[in-house]
């Protein structure tokens, strides 16, 4: 069994993929061919915001807004440290100071009261200044982006919506990667929407910020194309990932169905055996991931030995969280983060994509009800 299955998905693209990546080929249109621009103006109409730029990875996508607010040393940007490693890294190669957020136990997202308590004691100490904060739609369900906002608007702070794994969701119908000033995503292949290689985007609705950010996206170009007015990146999309995009686009709606039949159906059968994770009216997940919480360490790897053992894979986003990994081991905490810890030691993922059979999940889902019960 396939943890992301996306052989499967192929066969669905196969034949008009095969047709444009032809034609690319044939008029060797590798960098900046016409399907980028396609794609941008149909990811823009999708998301429904008013510019959507296309980039070379998720990393790239969360870079580039951050390097046009002039974000550097001394500033602060709030994060959560329950996610993966990209979301602090991006502020943290500028210069900037991740200042790490606890998450809530259910929605594993930014808790917005430790927000608030972390805010509040960096202020106090005086010594960096708030300039961000990079909530992130964690496993596809996108974060309490009211409280959020909110809270960013109180503060004076910039909000870059952390959409890597969220494309696809809503919150009662307002798309994700429409919530903050900017919002990035990732098209690396194991995303909701993902690529044949490394690929994002970024969207936004201010129009000044937008042209910042197409100058950074290829080296601080200028008017000209050996003029340049900043420092940037080589951060294109390419022309062969555009059309992948393009073909999978058009089967997304119904992927997302798919994979909100596998969520359902997973927590139907695994009701009173584990910890799922939420499903309500409200927050409408892309499901990227699958994410149940066992009740101990131990427990979990009950689980996951188990399953192996019937050859059914398994992950664990995350293990570690931010605070802990070595890269910012001197990092300070400014609010509790002891959720993250937890999360960390009884977190696990299922095989989860659009195309796992019903027969699939009831099997995984008997598997797990059988060792939970040892
Ligand atoms: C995948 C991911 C990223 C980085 O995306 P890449 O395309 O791999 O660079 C950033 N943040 C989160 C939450 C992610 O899941």
């Amino acid at each position: 069994m396939d943890f992301i299955n996306l052989k499967r998905q192929y066969l669905e693209i196969e034949e008009q993929l095969k047709a444009m990546t032809e034609d690319i080929f044939r008029n060797a249109r590798f960098i900046m061919g016409k399907e980028v621009k396609e794609l941008e103006e149909k990811l823009a109409g999708f998301i429904g915001t008013k510019y959507c730029i296309s980039c070379a990875s998720g990393t790239d996508a969360l870079l580039i807004p951050l390097m046009a607010w002039g974000i550097g040393k001394g500033d602060a940007v709030f994060v959560p440290s329950f996610t993966f490693f990209a979301s602090a890294e991006a502020p943290a190669l500028l210069g900037a100071t991740p200042i790490f957020v606890d998450s809530d136990e259910n929605s594993y997202n930014i808790d917005a009261r430790k927000l608030e308590e972390a805010i509040s004691n960096v202020k106090k100490e005086g010594k960096l200044a708030p300039k961000a904060i990079i909530p992130v739609d964690l496993f596809g369900r996108p974060a309490d982006m009211e409280k959020v906002r909110e809270i960013a608007k109180r503060e004076n702070l910039l909000v870059l919506e952390d959409g890597c794994q969220g494309f696809g969701g809503n919150i009662e119908g307002k798309k994700a990667c429409s919530f903050g000033d900017v919002a990035a995503t990732s098209f690396f292949p194991a995303k909701p929407l993902g690529c044949y290689g490394d690929g994002g985007a970024i969207f936004t609705d201010s129009g000044e910020i937008y042209e910042k950010m197409l100058s950074i996206r290829v080296h601080g170009q200028g008017s000209d194309k050996y003029d340049y007015v900043r420092l940037g990146l080589n951060g294109r999309l390419d022309t062969i990932q555009a059309a992948v995009l393009l073909c999978k686009m058009n089967i997304f709606e119904n992927e997302l169905k798919e994979r909100t039949r596998v969520a359902s159906r997973y927590i139907k059968n695994l009701k009173g055996v584990l910890e799922t994770p939420l499903m309500d009216e409200k927050y409408f997940s892309s499901w990227a991931q699958f994410t149940c919480k066992a009740e101990s360490e131990e427990e979990r790897k009950r689980i996951i030995e188990g399953l192996k053992g019937k050859d059914i894979p398994t992950a664990i986003y995350y293990p570690i969280p931010l605070h802990k990994q070595t890269a910012f081991s001197n990092s300070k905490a400014y609010c509790d983060l002891h959720i993250s810890e937890e999360l960390g030691k009884r977190v696990f993922s299922l095989p989860m994509h659009p195309y796992l059979k019903d027969e699939e999940i009831d099997l995984i889902s008997e598997e797990i009800r059988r060792i939970v019960a040892k």
